[in-house]
């Protein structure tokens, strides 16, 4: 099951409000079962579908009719089971520490993968009937139209499937090749000896994970050098444990590479959802083309910080501070007005939704950190966790994360369950989307240059992280596993040597823009998402597309709404990058970073008419 998250990077640690708490700040999980009772008969049936859907195997080529019937049985145990590990799920994260949820979620994780043993045969079986028969039992039967696009995405494999034998042997095989990324969750998040450090307040934090991320933005710049200095040189004393453990990871990409007939591995892992390498390899030359503009942004931020010689941990703390409050009613009207562009519909199925509990708002302790939208629930409606605190961040990920529960509405709206389901490459353009419609509105409501200038402050800093950032990764990602799939081998001492000529070329080092000391170049080793492989470019191309939308709908160009919204309504209907391509913006070619760079300009152009302002 799908949820999509913020970026983890860019999250804060969650902090205890002292708002009082009731039912209407907690989602509403009685909509999706009234009670356990109701969970635990929906769990039966779907078993009796389970093994009722087994008689399948080995009949879909039999007839149409039976196509058809198994093919629908295998959509409503797919449904069903997506509201199962919903409930189980979000019961889990309410409480984490509630022997309920815990049980619930483990009874629907071994639902899962019953389910998976059960239909696994499905996609073999289809792309063993072949292209010619599956056409024509879609010609003999109107009412399989539905399942056009999910049948040319199974046979659209062909190439890259062996025979049974061999699909059997990768599939055994398979089993025993998650070692690296096992290895290093554990020493990453658990095992590593985190280090101590005193600060010059007295405070002296084990700088773990989360604490690193808490720290790294503390005021005094002593402190951040000495936080740096720490974390990064425990990562550094593991630098060849976490070195092999990531070349092995790479080593396993590029025989599955091999084994499924592609060129390279950045290829076949693009064409998992049929993305063309284009896009990857515009998005790093667009990203290097306008290192400039980063490079800007980093000159800029080191004046308001009051720095004169940027170094790398000069890069979290916030550019404005603020003691401004936006409790959550003020949150959520903000966010249905910046929403207003989309049209009247739009705003008003938010406003039912933000009444009707479809959110759980507060921390508390035990609940699970940070925040997601979670819609697969397709006869219900999405439900979004949020660990609101009532600062302005808080109202930029509010408007993110109902950006991706709209984009589930209207897609569970418009489309089929086999359709509704959309990828990471297109749901994060939902949520930017509206992040640059909430900026516009704040900039238009703000009283104050202060209040001005944490609006943009914020704006430009997610930007960095989402674009830049990420670019930044995915070029290094192109860059290691290239060389993997060349035979060439790789080691922690390598690797710091590369990531840390991209990491100075991104922040611009020979250059004097930001200073970068060699022992924070292993932080390659700490980024999780590199075990999983060319995932992170979509945060940057999603940015690009959103920031275009956003651009054509505020400047009300004829059907841009409309153009923008059938992206949303279209789900999982049609391959991503045509999706968004048809919509009029083609992430092959360079106007859509040229937008978020643009609009990362005009942010900087109007943070100097301020400063100029104030002289
Ligand atoms: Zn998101």
């Amino acid at each position: 099951m799908k949820r999509y998250l913020l970026i983890p990077f860019l999250m804060a640690a969650p902090l205890m409000t002292s708002a009082a708490e009731s039912d209407k700040d907690r989602w509403n999980l009685k909509d999706l079962y009234a009670s356990q009772k109701d969970w635990d008969a929906d769990e039966v049936k779907l078993k009796k579908q389970l093994q009722e859907f087994g008689g399948c195997k080995g009949q879909l080529g039999e007839s149409v009719a039976r196509f058809k019937t198994c093919l629908d049985l295998n959509a409503d145990l797919q449904k069903r089971y997506a509201r199962l590990a919903s409930y189980a799920s979000q019961m889990h994260d309410e409480d984490t520490g509630a022997n309920a949820g815990l049980e619930l979620s483990q009874r629907a994780d071994v639902l899962g993968t019953q389910l998976a043993e059960a239909t696994s045969f499905v996609s073999p079986e289809i792309l063993s009937l072949g292209a010619p028969k599956v056409s024509a039992f879609l010609k003999q039967d109107k009412a399989l139209a539905i399942y056009r696009h999910p049948l040319d995405d199974i046979l659209r494999m062909k190439p890259h499937t062996l025979d049974t034998e061999g699909e059997n042997l990768i599939a055994n095989f398979g089993l025993a090749t998650e070692a690296a990324q096992s290895v290093y969750s554990i020493l990453a998040n658990a095992d590593m000896p985190w280090p101590t450090v005193t600060l010059s307040n007295g405070e002296t934090p084990r700088l773990d994970q989360s604490a690193y991320t808490k720290y790294r933005a503390v005021a005094n710049r002593e402190d951040r050098k000495k936080v740096f200095d720490a974390f990064w040189g425990k990562w550094k004393e593991f630098e060849r444990t976490f070195g092999v453990s990531f070349y092995e990871q790479m080593k396993r990409d590029t025989a599955y590479t091999k084994v499924r007939k592609y060129p390279d591995t950045i290829t076949r892992a693009l064409d998992a959802n049929n993305v063309p390498v284009a896009v990857y390899n515009t998005l790093i030359e667009q990203a290097n083309a306008n290192l400039p503009t980063l490079h800007r942004y980093f000159k800029l931020r080191a004046k308001m910080l009051g720095v004169q010689e940027m170094r790398y941990y000069d890069i979290y703390p916030p550019l404005v501070k603020s003691n401004l409050k936006y409790p959550i009613d003020v949150g959520t009207q903000l966010t249905l007005d910046s929403a207003k562009p989309l049209g009247a519909e739009y705003v008003k199925t938010m406003a039912e939704g933000f009444k009707n509990r479809w959110m759980d708002t507060y921390p508390r302790p035990r609940k699970r950190s940070g925040a997601y939208m979670n819609g697969a629930a397709y006869d219900v409606h999405p439900f979004v966790l949020m660990n609101y605190n009532d600062d302005y961040e808080s109202v930029s990920t509010l408007a993110h994360e109902w950006g991706h529960a709209m984009h589930s509405v209207l897609a569970n709206k418009t489309q089929p369950f086999v359709t509704a389901d959309y990828p990471i490459f297109t749901a994060e353009i939902a949520s930017t989307t509206n992040e640059v419609l909430l900026l516009d509105h704040m900039l238009k409501v703000a009283k104050s240059d202060d209040e001005r200038l944490l609006y943009l402050g914020s704006a430009l800093e997610n930007m960095r992280g989402t674009f830049f950032r990420q670019a930044m990764f995915a070029d290094f990602e192109r860059e290691v596993h290239a060389r993997v799939d060349r035979g060439e081998s790789l080691t922690g001492e390598s690797l710091t040597k590369l990531y840390g000529e991209i990491l100075k070329r991104y922040h611009g080092d020979a250059q004097g823009v930001v200073k970068i000391d060699d022992l924070y170049a292993v932080e390659w080793a700490y980024i999780p998402h590199f075990y999983r492989h060319f995932y992170v470019f979509q945060y940057a191309t999603s940015i690009a597309a959103g920031s275009m939308f956003a651009d054509s709908i505020l400047k009300r160009e004829p059907g841009a709404v409309e153009r923008y919204l059938n992206v949303l309504k279209a789900g999982g209907s049609a391959y991503p990058y045509e999706l968004v391509k048809s919509a009029g913006v083609d992430l092959a070619t360079p106007a859509p970073y040229k937008a978020v760079v643009a609009r990362m300009n005009s942010i900087m152009d109007q943070i100097e008419a301020i400063q100029a302002r104030r002289k």
